[in-house]
């Protein structure tokens, strides 16, 4: 099966043919990472770029199945980062040459929270002249916010479809208007439309989850012509309606090595899109967003949420770097990230070359 992959156009996989590369186990599967691992160092070389994380807030209009801090939760503390707080951790990035900050947060739409995101935008875009890259994951928007903030110096916008197919996206979801398929899938189309790099994502090892279902998550991606994709193992949390099928779920370990086939696949199908290496994988491995990198990702993000918000961002149980600094990790990353034969991007973008190809055509 393997020895097929190297004379295959990347355009010509089919959901059955994915789903039976997902099963594979053994040699067979360290084939399949080679082969990525070999597409991605002619594609893009082997590069990583870091993106400084902030978790900026975590209030949430909405309820997602899966999520620590989803509404209900009424169990932790609701935060958002004084404006100081974001400035001081971006100028921190900028010194450590991070080159670009992602700015995530729970779901809300009120004006107050655009505003505020917005005049953020452009504080931060005064940080070294406007150097800084900043990606946005927070959440669906209209159009026109998604334009405001685009227009404030925004240039990257995350939106995970958390699961492609319909039916599996209400199963993980409560049915109602604020959580509707179709509406998500038409953020993503307006995010692109804007003019932002677009990334989307599933989470991998869900309760009802099939390797079809996400074989058709590899050919999503694909269909709508992705430039990034953060797509990570599903982690139970304890306070959340999902929590009832964790007995029916794959153990972590078979949830991290699946999300890393998913990682490969993709590199495969998609050569020039940037993947992220999730702190998820990490969660369940010290060493998971190395493996990842090894074999496709090409982006990391490094936490550099002040450490007193941590508690109140769990999105999943034992969330890693609940007391570690960008500091206390730099040199064992770097390390690691050596070892594996790869190369730091400081100072750079890294833009999904994928993206940037398109514009030119
Ligand atoms: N509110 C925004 C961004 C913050 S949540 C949004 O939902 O788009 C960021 C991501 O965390 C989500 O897209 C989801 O895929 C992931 N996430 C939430 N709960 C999770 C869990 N239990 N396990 C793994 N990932 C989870
Ligand atoms: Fe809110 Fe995002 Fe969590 Fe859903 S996944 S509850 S939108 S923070």
């Amino acid at each position: 099966m393997i020895n097929g992959l190297r004379n295959r156009l990347a355009d010509s996989f089919s959901a059955s043919e994915l789903s039976a590369l997902l099963a594979l186990e053994g040699k067979e599967k360290e084939q399949l990472f080679e082969y990525a691992a070999e597409i991605k160092k002619r594609e893009i070389g082997n590069k990583v770029y870091f993106r400084g994380l902030l978790e900026y807030a975590n209030a949430c209009s909405k309820d997602c199945y899966y999520c620590g801090i989803r509404k209900s939760n009424t169990g932790i503390q609701r935060y958002q980062m004084e404006k100081e707080e974001v400035l001081k951790a971006a100028q921190y990035a900028y010194e450590n040459d991070f080159a670009s900050l992602v700015i995530q947060s729970g779901e809300r739409s009120d004006s107050r929270f655009v505003d505020q995101i917005e005049e953020l935008l452009k504080d931060l875009k005064k940080i070294g002249n406007g150097t800084l890259g900043i990606t946005l994951s927070c959440g669906e928007q209209t159009k026109e916010t998604y334009q405001r903030w685009y227009a404030a110096g925004a240039h990257r916008y995350l939106l995970r479809i958390e699961a492609s197919n319909e039916k599996l996206y209400h199963r993980i979801h409560p049915q109602n208007d604020k959580h509707n398929f179709n509406k998500r899938i038409q953020s993503i189309y307006h995010l692109k439309e804007v003019g932002f790099q677009t990334g989307t994502g599933v989470m991998i090892g869900l309760p009802f989850q099939t390797l079809d279902d996400l074989a058709n998550d590899l050919l999503f991606f694909k269909a709508m012509d992705i430039d990034m994709v953060g797509m990570g193992p599903y982690i139970e949390h304890q306070e959340t309606p999902l929590y009832q099928y964790s007995s029916q779920i794959l153990p972590l370990k078979d949830r991290l090595d699946l999300s890393l086939k998913m990682v490969a696949l993709l590199r495969i199908i998609m050569p020039k899109i940037n993947i992220a290496a999730t702190t998820a994988m990490q969660t369940i491995d010290p060493q998971g967003r190395e493996k990842a990198i090894a074999i496709g990702a090409n982006v990391i993000m490094p936490n550099l949420t002040p450490l007193k918000y941590r508690d109140d961002y769990l999105l999943y149980n034992n969330k890693i770097g609940l007391d570690e600094t960008f500091e206390t990790q730099k040199k064992d990353l770097e390390a690691n990230i050596q070892r594996i034969d790869h190369s730091i991007g400081y100072g750079e973008w890294g833009d999904s070359k994928h993206y940037k190809e398109k514009k030119r055509n």
